[in-house]
């Protein structure tokens, strides 16, 4: 179902300047500046304790900063009380009234705003449909499964047509399959609204598949922010390579600069490698590679001219269904995981093969 044009709003456009919260002396956010699009889905990720939750109760405005500032489409909205910011918000426990029906929970924001009967029973229907739960009105929340009852929570945030939907690990409690589709559905749910998401997350995939972009967090700051390939593919730290998907990580030491590329003897191997800053000669470093970005040397995959090669001797190998996974000990003492597609007509490796390994340069990221 498409929405009529006039459901849509446009969204909040969202600026956290220098942005700080205290609680004695921890610092749960400690200096967050982020500009967040008008119709932007963003997504804070990061480990448990890392302030994402603080982050989005100050934008909420159920708590208030210690330091910074909170701008919505340019005017800080510090000194504005929760209810006056028009802000739409859903938590990972539902939080839904249980003695309401649905259709009562849904109308709650709008009888506190004192919208007119005959246009809330109207607006009710609307977000029950865009939910995909029509004719659920009459039920009480305990009658739905988790995931019925996390829609009916979203209906409640959207009802009264906020710019702005803050959620915060919204599909937390839910199974695997179940999060998967609703995260389909939330995506479509951002189309079809047009406005912005801020998501909270510590969970990689769904960040991943979800957002326009993620903000990482560690420690109460963002340690890096961009598009969900650009953060997998160029991850500017150890913690950002290893916080999205898997890496290889090795000890290296910078031995030389060419166009672009840096040069860095590994365990006794010279390797080329891209960084997003350049690095002093003689620096310590750490170069990461993906797992499903090596390859197998005898395999006729276009890796490049100059790419990276390595002698080594399979140590492990593990069936894991859409890919083979290989343990690899290089010749010059190095671990390191290598992830092949499976397939019908792939050779797989037996433990103790010995094997060459390639891969890209631009593949093999300086951190
Ligand atoms: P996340 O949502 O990323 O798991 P939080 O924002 O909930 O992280 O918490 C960040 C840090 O702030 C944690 O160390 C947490 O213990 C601390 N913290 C959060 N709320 C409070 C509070 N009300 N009082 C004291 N410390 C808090
Ligand atoms: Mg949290």
């Amino acid at each position: 179902m498409m929405l009529r044009n006039d459901y849509r709003v446009r969204g909040a456009s969202v600026s956290l300047v220098n942005l700080e919260k205290r609680y004695g002396r921890v610092a749960a956010v400690g200096g967050v500046s982020l500009d967040i699009q008008s119709g932007e889905f963003l997504t804070l990720l990061g480990p448990s304790g890392s302030g994402k939750t603080t982050t989005l109760m100050m934008i909420a405005g159920f708590e208030s900063p210690t330091a910074g500032d909170i701008a919505i489409d340019g005017a800080s909205i510090v000194a504005v009380p929760p209810y006056r910011r028009n802000i739409g918000m859903v938590f990972q426990n539902y939080a839904l009234f249980p003695h309401l029906t649905v259709a009562e929970n849904v109308d709650f924001p709008l009888k506190q705003r004192g919208v007119p009967k005959a246009e809330r029973s109207k607006l009710v229907r609307e977000a029950l449909d865009l939910v995909r739960l029509p004719g659920y009105g009459e039920r009480h929340p305990r009658q739905l499964s988790g995931g019925q009852q996390q829609r009916v929570a979203v209906a409640r945030a959207v009802v009264f047509k906020p710019r702005l939907l803050l959620l915060d690990e919204p599909l937390g409690a839910l199974d695997k399959q179940l999060r998967e589709n609703l995260q389909i559905e939330m995506r479509r749910l951002h189309a079809e609204l047009g406005i912005t998401f801020v998501l909270v997350t510590h969970d990689q995939d769904e960040a991943l598949t979800m957002s326009d972009r993620i903000a990482v967090m560690n420690d109460g700051r963002v340690a890096q922010i961009g598009r969900p390939e650009d953060l997998y593919d160029r991850p500017c730290s150890h913690f950002v390579a290893s916080f999205i998907g898997q890496s290889n990580f090795l000890p290296a030491v910078v031995c030389g600069l060419e166009e672009g590329v840096v040069v860095v003897k590994c365990q006794g191997i010279l390797m080329r490698a891209v960084s997003s800053q350049p690095p002093a000669l003689g620096a310590e470093v750490t170069v990461t590679m993906r797992p499903e970005r090596l390859r197998f040397a005898d395999t006729s995959v276009e890796t490049g001219p100059l790419a990276n090669l390595m002698s080594a001797t399979v140590l492990e190998a593990a069936f894991a269904g859409e890919r083979c996974r290989y343990l690899l000990k290089s010749d010059c003492g190095a671990s390191i995981v290598l992830k092949e597609a499976s397939g019908a007509t792939i050779r797989r490796r037996g433990v103790g093969e010995r094997t060459e390994i390639v891969w890209a340069i631009a593949d093999t990221i300086l951190v």
